[in-house]
């Protein structure tokens, strides 16, 4: 298992701080299982993060009810982007643990208006492996999914 590391008490965290209520955040859509509140850095402007009501960490922390939530709500989230901003794109970007890019250590998705040259990047560096290795990669996989 990748070594996550979730560096806040439950419940404690800065985003379940901002759930209860204790720390301020604009909030544009809550329901049972998922809220969804402006990102402060706003990366682009009607930048918002979906973060899950109950402190988990990562993706694999979560029931199967709350990836449905965070997903609907951030489709949700989107078609108010594109409303309200009409980006020319939207990208959804969710880091798990320090090495996959997370900083805050409670759940969150983010939901990103996009525009042509809009200075965010992700470099990406393609290996093109053969496709026996590929076909290797997927018969590890299916022997893992859960049932
Ligand atoms: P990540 O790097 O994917 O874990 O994203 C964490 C995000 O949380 C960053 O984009 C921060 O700008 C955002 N963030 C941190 N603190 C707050 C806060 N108090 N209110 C809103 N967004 C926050
Ligand atoms: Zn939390």
């Amino acid at each position: 298992m990748p070594n996550f590391v979730d560096t806040s008490p439950p419940g404690q965290c800065i985003f379940c701080r901002i759930v209860s209520g204790e720390i301020p955040a604009a909030k544009v859509y809550e329901d049972a299982l998922a809220v969804a509140f402006m990102d402060i850095g706003q990366v682009n402007p009607g930048h918002v993060l979906v973060a899950t009501k109950r402190h988990a960490v990562t993706l694999l922390d979560l029931t199967q009810e709350e990836c449905a939530a965070v997903m609907q709500t951030a489709q949700r989230i989107a078609q108010a982007i594109g409303r309200e901003f009409d980006p020319a794109g939207l990208t959804l970007l969710q880091a798990n643990g320090r090495e996959g890019g997370q900083t805050v250590f409670h759940f969150h998705m983010h939901v990103v208006p996009r525009h042509a040259e809009d200075g965010v990047g992700l470099s990406w560096p393609r290996k093109e492996p053969p496709v026996a290795l590929l076909r290797d990669y997927a018969e590890r996989l299916r022997a893992k999914l859960p049932v």
